[in-house]
């Protein structure tokens, strides 16, 4: 999203415009401003805890990430009896809803009753998301809106906010801080790479000489990669656009898949490329954004997710431990086998 709503205000492609988004929020009136990666960083840290735990314990395998809702839907949908493969953690959006409304609301004092929260998505599944019924575990709805990131273009120019005359803001602590690693989530193969960033590290307990898996990387349909961590060759598989996930899926149904771990995104590209993004969308714009979204993880001084000093604050101070019984209670899903039939003649 930080990479794509400036073109709104006809800023080129892949543009960051972080300091003025945080800006024009505060204008329209929002008391905090936080960063959805902050909530990546957490997904990476469980999601790689998750293989790591699979992986050692005999779980099912590959494990396949979860963190797209145009994915999830297609996978309840076309694939029920692969369910089991995804990953149980909640994506970024709904962590961080029901964190807002627990840790946060404990911390600041408030009732979390009070706390209205709203998500800028470059999804429009999200919408979809938030309003699923087992989206609740702080007691209320996690996330109360979603606005995607051509909604909140057309709120800015209502109230006459104008990105080039806007002095930039910082994100409020501490569910503000992220790393370069949850960044790069927006970009197909950005999860895998992120994960594999922390699996790396947690397991053999040595830093990593270059951060950057070049092979999970680029707009290529579906992926493949094999990564030495420690005497384990990780087999990795990256899809995104809903035709390549299908090719996986048959070859995982088929027995001829054999990886550890596979990253799926719905849309083309990746979120870059997502429904709620500004339009035009094309191969050449996508290429843009991920273009600044690789760039501006470059630039970051923390590229890994278990680096985040407020993920660890928020480990210490509430969740105990990566996969503990407090994060599977409140941030751990379930997902649901569904009708074809039904989704097709219901708004379901
Ligand atoms: S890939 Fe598309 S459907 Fe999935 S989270 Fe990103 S924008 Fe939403």
């Amino acid at each position: 999203m930080r990479v794509a709503i400036g073109e709104t205000f006809g800023m080129a492609p892949g543009s960051i415009a972080t300091g003025q988004l945080v800006a024009g929020l505060k204008r329209l009136g929002f008391d905090r401003v936080f960063d959805t990666d902050f909530s990546a960083d957490l997904t990476i840290m469980e999601e790689g805890s998750e293989l790591i735990e699979r992986v050692t314990t005999g779980g099912v395998l590959p494990i396949i990430t979860s963190c797209s809702p145009g994915w999830i839907k297609f996978i309840e949908t076309f694939y029920p009896s692969l369910l089991p493969h995804l990953s149980t953690c909640k994506l970024p959006q709904q962590i961080f809803g029901a964190l807002a409304k627990t840790y946060y609301a404990e911390k600041e004092g408030l009732d979390p009753a009070n706390v209205y929260s709203m998500s800028i998505m470059p999804c429009t599944a999200k919408k979809f998301e938030a309003q699923r019924p087992e989206m609740d575990s702080s007691g209320h709805q996690d996330v109360d809106v979603v606005l995607t990131t051509r909604e909140l273009g057309r709120m800015f120019k209502q109230a006459g906010i104008d990105f080039s005359h806007i002095a930039e803001e910082k994100y409020d602590d501490p569910l503000g801080i992220s790393t370069g690693a949850a960044v790069i989530f927006g970009a197909t193969g950005g999860v895998m790479e992120a994960a594999l960033r922390t699996a790396y590290e947690l397991i053999t307990g040595e830093t990593l000489t270059s951060v950057e898996f070049v092979n999970v990387r680029g707009l290529e349909g579906v992926k493949e990669a094999t990564v030495k961590v420690g005497d384990l060759d990780v087999k990795v598989a990256v899809a995104h656009g809903l035709g390549n996930a299908r090719q996986l899926m048959d070859a995982l149904q088929k027995g001829e898949a054999d990886y550890h771990f596979i990253e799926i995104m719905c849309c083309p590209g990746g979120c870059i490329g997502g429904g709620g993004q500004p339009i035009p969308t094309n191969l050449e714009i996508r290429g843009q954004r991920i273009a600044g979204i690789y760039n501006a993880d470059a630039r970051m001084e923390l590229r890994k997710s278990h680096e985040n000093p407020a993920v660890q604050q928020l480990y210490q101070e509430f969740l105990g431990k990566p996969l503990g019984h407090k994060f599977h209670e409140l941030l751990h899903t379930h997902y649901t086998p569904r009708d074809r039939y039904k989704v097709k003649n219901t708004a379901d």
